[in-house]
């Protein structure tokens, strides 16, 4: 589990605001959620026998002896929430929530016990549009970063889930006639799980998964057609795409469509975004029947890829900084700060607070990153003045009344 430090705060930052942005240009809702529920939902959406559930979770008893588990994942409180509040009856269905994932696996690059997710979730919606949408906003999302030549999008679809169950029989029974070929994981999935086989990242198991029958050849018409709708659209929209059909997801609630946006500039963790349909999943946690996709992006992924574009531009924390010197500066200083924010909002002013001279405040000022020093000695404010120099420019320091100060910082924060 990580501290973000003030260093790496201003890329968070950058990054959330134009999530915040993409996400209201398409009309979307944030909803805000507990980080622990109870051991139970988990159990019943996220399925016993996935990774998740089996060996990853953060489970304890409370006081009341009440099993509750610290969210592995989004989607489930999301719904319990939903269900709990009756949102699925009114217009509201289009949210997202934002914050941290609790998953005890074994920590590497990419892969923490504490990350953060944003999580996109829509119900009511049946139609390929709302499938499209996401794939969208995602798209937009990339743009907006920078980062859209660096992630690919790969497209499957798992039918419902009686087409799945025919497909999972007849891939047990082709697994069956290559069990030398099967490594422990995979043998103790074979029953358990067999479609998470074809997830395997195994070398050695390559060769069989490529071989084994396929889910696309398993579909019905309604999800053949609601798959090909999808693309369709993609194609309309100029969103290109791969389909792979050995795409199926840790998570057991997922029903036609599954999506993964995938990069090869983060090593082996190069899942950032994944996301899908789980129409039966409301069902199932006891709502009426009802439709539900979504997706789930890893922030500290996409953070890791919008870091290795050479030319980004972050903010600094402080724009100004106040430098007092002498007895009367001291009181006047503070005025005039309260006055600057008052008349230049969005302006971050800092007040140099421990003293020293004006050399040794200068230097503060350079080492924190301000673009100007506003500058007051006993002598401009006896003469109701404040000097102004350019920390980033080689420019003569310039006196000027404070309300030219303020016209002053108006233009520069209006330029920057
Ligand atoms: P993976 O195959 O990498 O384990 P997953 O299928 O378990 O991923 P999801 O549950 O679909 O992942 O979560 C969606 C996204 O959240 C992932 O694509 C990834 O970007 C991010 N994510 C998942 N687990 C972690 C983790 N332990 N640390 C950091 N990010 C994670
Ligand atoms: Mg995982």
């Amino acid at each position: 589990m990580h501290d973000v430090l003030p260093e790496q705060t201003p890329l968070w930052q950058y990054a959330e605001k134009i999530i915040q942005e993409v996400l209201g240009a398409y009309g979307y809702s944030e909803i805000r959620l507990p980080v622990l529920e109870k051991t139970e939902l988990f159990k019943r959406s996220i399925g016993e026998v996935t990774d998740i559930v089996e060996k990853e979770m953060y489970t304890f008893d409370d006081r009341n002896g009440d099993s509750l588990t610290l969210r592995p994942e989004g989607t489930a409180g999301c719904l319990r929430a939903c269900l709990e509040h009756g949102l699925l009856h009114n217009q509201v269905h289009r949210l997202w929530y934002y914050g941290p994932m609790y998953r005890h696996e074994r920590p590497q690059k990419g892969r923490y016990r504490q990350f953060i997710q944003l999580g996109v979730e829509t119900y009511g919606m049946s139609g390929p549009d709302i499938d499209a949408e996401l794939i969208l906003i995602m798209d937009r999302l990339w743009k907006r970063l920078g980062i859209r030549d660096k992630v690919k999008l790969q497209l499957n679809s798992l039918g419902t889930i009686h087409e799945r169950n025919i497909y999972r029989d007849c891939l047990v029974s082709y697994f069956q006639q290559h069990l030398d070929q099967l490594d422990e994981d995979s043998l103790r999935r074979l029953q358990s799980n067999p479609l998470r086989i074809l997830d395997t990242k195994n070398p050695a198991m390559q060769a069989v998964v490529a071989n084994a029958p396929e889910l696309k050849d398993f579909l019905g018409t309604d999800s053949a057609e609601h798959f090909k709708a999808i693309t369709t659209i993609l194609d309309n929209l100029g969103i290109s795409y791969e389909l792979n059909s050995r795409l199926v997801r840790g998570l057991d609630y997922y029903s036609k469509t599954v999506f993964e946006w995938v990069t090869d500039e983060l090593g082996s963790q190069g899942t950032v975004c994944a996301g899908g349909r789980y129409d039966s999943l409301i069902e199932q946690l006891g709502g009426k029947a009802n439709h539900a996709v979504g997706f789930a992006m890893g922030i500290e992924r996409l953070l890791a890829l919008v870091e290795t574009l050479d030319n980004l531009q972050l903010p600094k924390p402080v724009d100004v900084y106040l430098i007092r010197v002498g007895e009367s500066a001291q009181q006047e200083g503070l005025r005039l700060a309260e006055m600057i924010r008052d008349q230049v909002p969005g302006l971050r002013l800092q007040v140099c607070a421990d003293g020293g001279s004006f050399k040794s405040q200068f230097k503060k000022a350079d080492k924190i990153g301000a673009d100007y020093a506003v500058i007051l000695g006993d002598d401009e404010v006896s003469r109701g003045v404040v000097g102004i120099k350019s920390l980033r420019i080689q420019q003569e320091q310039q006196t000027l009344t404070p309300s030219q100060a303020v016209t002053f910082l108006q233009d520069y924060l209006r330029s920057r």
